[in-house]
């Protein structure tokens, strides 16, 4: 069982991923991208000192486990089983160094329709998710951690969440919450780029980036900051804002506060989002031809 000294309680060596898996209409089991996960996780395991874990055991593992258990994919539209693979440290030996020993572990839950109420976001200035040379690129469990006081303060202030900052300047966007963020400015969109390694490579980045371009909008991937985004607003630039990730898939903003000022947005006029939403629905519950040979048949 639990022992008090397990390594992953005190030294935090403890990475995840998150995944879905959907039915199309004939009943078939597909998992969507996996192997972009499977990447990540490996990056991650990187990153914290710990094993990679080679591909047998984690996409065939996976799909093994979801070929037993595929009567839990609810058979309904919006319904998807959740994915989460797991692996923490399990020496028991207090000391820091990466543990030797290691459990990897793969968890189902079904879920639901998950209504995405459009959000209010408060610009974070003075707590940082990610900093260069950090752990802000890998799903390691202290970045969640870490996060959540930030996350408390906003609710306290009635907003759902914070957009995270450089944590330098305060002034370049990063992510919010626990979502890749985009930015729609008329047939332009922006999201923050990856090269400082302190944004999370989201899976549902890539594929809103995929299909935005296909919708036939510019993608930029660049830095960002804080200062464009309030003047784009005040000149009528900044039509659509919205979080991505596996969970919700497009999470709109409809309020974003900088200091004292608010930006608003009446988000039932919103084109981009709800088109992007519809098609990356569409694709993973195999109504929409899947021409990027993103989902994995289990
Ligand atoms: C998981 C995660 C995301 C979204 O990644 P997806 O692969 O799209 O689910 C974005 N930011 C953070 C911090 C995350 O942990």
């Amino acid at each position: 069982m639990l022992e008090p000294s397990l390594a992953a309680l005190h030294y935090g060596q403890a990475i995840f991923e998150g995944i879905k898996a959907y039915k199309n209409a004939n009943g078939e089991a597909f998992i969507f991208r996996p192997y972009d996960n499977f990447n990540r996780f490996n990056i991650s395991a990187e990153r914290m000192e710990m094993p990679t874990v080679p591909e047998e055991i984690f996409i065939e593992g996976m799909r093994q486990l979801i070929d037993l258990e595929k009567n839990w994919i609810p058979a309904k539209e919006d319904y998807s089983l959740y994915i989460r693979p797991l692996m923490f440290a399990s020496d028991n030996m207090i000391g820091v160094k990466p543990s030797e020993k290691y459990k990897f572990l793969i968890m189902l839950c079904p879920t639901g329709p998950y209504y995405a109420s459009p959000m209010k976001i408060y610009v974070e200035e003075k707590y940082t998710r990610a900093a260069p040379g950090g752990v802000g690129f890998a799903k390691n469990a202290g970045n969640y951690g870490g996060s959540l006081h930030a996350a408390a303060v906003a609710r306290k202030r009635g907003y759902d969440q914070v957009l995270w900052t450089d944590a330098f300047e305060h002034k370049w966007l990063q992510e919010v919450g626990t979502m890749n963020v985009f930015f729609i400015f008329g047939n332009k969109a922006v999201t923050p780029s990856l090269e400082e390694e302190t944004i999370l490579e989201g899976v549902t980045r890539a594929s809103a980036m995929t299909v935005l371009k296909e919708m036939g909008l510019t993608i930029e991937e660049r830095k960002i900051s804080i200062d464009e985004l309030t003047d784009a607003y005040k000149s009528g630039k900044l039509t659509e804002i919205f979080g991505t990730g596996t969970a919700a898939t497009i999470s709109p903003i409809k309020e974003l506060r900088y200091k004292d000022f608010v930006m608003n947005f009446d988000t039932d006029k919103w084109k981009i989002a709800p088109a992007l939403k519809k098609t990356l629905t569409g694709i993973r519950e195999g109504k929409i031809e899947d021409k990027f040979d993103w989902m994995v048949k289990v």
